[in-house]
């Protein structure tokens, strides 16, 4: 497979201190390795949300599918995740969105960026899925004093997306809101969205679609895909023939698999700290007892939510390369930003830290449409970090094209394929000189 990350970021390396697994209550779901040949419709490559969601959408109309994923459940984004359900899959402004698409299109994808979080809610009723959530909507806080207004003017653009009020809290009232930190200089709460636990949602979503009938495989990469009239998948044991094919691979993708998706996406690495446990009276002193999962300004930025359990959760991007030196340096700065977020809690450890592969497009904005030059194929990736939400969405929407439904709103933005990135194979290297001119503007 042609991957253009070191060999750790595709190993067990990265989620060996993972968080998720010690909140499981039963045990993770298992699937065999192919070692047959299987015959069906509808082939999925990948078990995270995008390829689940898409096996569910198909197996809901009785529609045959199989599903295959390279290594266990729960092992690629959808289980290693920070767990913010909420919009915010494309990497543009509103205004941008607007300008290069069009407002009518632009309108269609803000639908669907809202729809998305009703079929996340919509999956957890349906198959009874106890994942721990909290937060009502999400909250965006100013990094600095100089970015108030550009938090408040993200409120009255949500306002004019959605038709919704926010909430603007002030430097001064953000203790009142269980807000409480030197960093932040004010904040708004924003009415869509909440935060579950990733890995008990993906598990759950793995359940349904085998009693939905899907056939699962786990521990099985495809390592050729052979066109002819259908496909045929070759697995390092086995092979499935298949009418239709879907691709839900995104930050873990190859450039070969299929040639197809070749320089159109960008794996990023996201990471996560969490710290033991608060106790009430730590929780008092820093003054930061809100349920909210929040966002900061930052164009690199934290992700961070106050766990049910009272551990925090601190996510952040800006590490390029997957190496030991690498992730011991990034686990360093982000207890730095721990220790300047919350300094009450400069003596609480964080024995958890982790990360992996979010998916970027040179678009901007998600693909979920037909791979070229593949006749019934089709792919989703490219969530900008906000797969928990858009991943499912897209998912669905593949699952839908690929039946020649068309039942929610799907706007052309989405699928278009997406641009191929510059200098091919090598397109990580432009993600340094990008960081240190994110970091330079945010520390501005
Ligand atoms: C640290 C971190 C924090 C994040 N926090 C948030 C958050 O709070 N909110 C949010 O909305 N989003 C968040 N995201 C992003 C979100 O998790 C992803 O967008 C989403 O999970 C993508 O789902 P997916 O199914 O497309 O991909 P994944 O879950 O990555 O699944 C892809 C699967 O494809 C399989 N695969 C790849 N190649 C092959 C092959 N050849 N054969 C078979 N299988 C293959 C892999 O094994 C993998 O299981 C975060 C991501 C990370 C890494």
């Amino acid at each position: 497979m042609k991957r253009i990350y070191e060999d750790m970021a595709y190993g067990d390396r990265p989620i060996q201190e993972r968080y998720w697994p010690s909140t499981l209550d039963t045990a993770p779901p298992e699937y065999p390795e192919l070692d047959s040949e299987q015959r069906c419709e509808f082939a999925v490559i990948g078990g995270g949300y995008t390829g689940l969601s898409a096996a569910l959408t198909l197996a809901a109309e009785g529609a045959d599918v199989v599903l295959l994923d390279a290594n266990v459940p729960g092992w690629g984004a959808s289980g290693r995740n920070g767990g913010l359900v909420s919009v915010g899959s494309a990497k543009l402004e509103d205004e941008d969105v607007i300008r290069k698409y069009g407002a009518s299109d632009a309108r269609v994808f803000f639908d669907a960026e809202r729809a998305s979080v009703d079929l996340v809610k919509e999956y957890l009723a349906e198959f009874d899925l106890d994942v721990d959530r909290h937060s009502k909507g999400y909250t965006f806080v100013a990094h600095k004093p100089g970015a108030v207004a550009a938090v408040k003017d993200y409120g009255a653009e949500y306002t004019k997306r959605y038709d919704l009020p926010f909430e603007f809290v002030p430097k001064e009232e953000m203790a009142a809101h269980g807000l409480n930190s030197p960093d932040f200089h004010g904040a708004v709460h924003l009415p869509i969205g909440f935060a579950l636990n990733p890995m008990k949602f993906v598990f759950g979503l793995y359940r349904a679609a085998q009693r939905r009938g899907v056939r699962i495989f786990s521990k099985t990469p495809v390592t050729q895909i052979e066109q002819s009239g259908g496909y045929v998948l070759h697995t390092p044991k086995g092979r499935v023939r298949a009418k239709k094919l879907l691709v839900g691979t995104n930050g873990y993708s190859s450039d070969d698999m299929p040639g197809a998706l070749s320089g159109r996406y960008l794996p990023v690495q996201s990471n996560i700290l969490v710290s033991r446990p608060l106790t009430e009276d730590e929780i008092q002193t820093q003054g930061w007892w809100s349920r909210q999962m929040l966002v900061d300004s930052r164009t690199l930025l934290h992700y961070f939510r106050l766990l049910p359990d009272n551990r925090m959760l601190l996510g952040l991007r800006g590490s390029v390369r997957v190496t030991e030196q690498n992730m011991a340096a990034t686990r360093a700065i982000a207890r730095v930003d721990f220790d300047r977020m919350f300094p009450e809690w400069h003596h609480v450890e964080t024995p958890y830290f982790w990360s992996g592969l979010i998916c970027m497009t040179r678009n901007l904005v998600p693909f979920a449409g037909a791979l070229p030059g593949m006749d019934g194929a089709f792919a989703a990736f490219g969530y900008h970090g906000g797969g928990v939400t858009m991943a499912n969405y897209a998912g669905a929407l593949i699952a839908d094209m690929a039946m020649g439904k068309s039942r929610r709103p799907h706007p052309d933005l989405m699928k278009r394929a997406p641009r191929r990135f510059e200098l091919g194979p090598f397109r990580r290297a432009s993600l340094p000189p990008a960081f240190a001119w994110y970091r330079f503007r945010d520390a501005m």
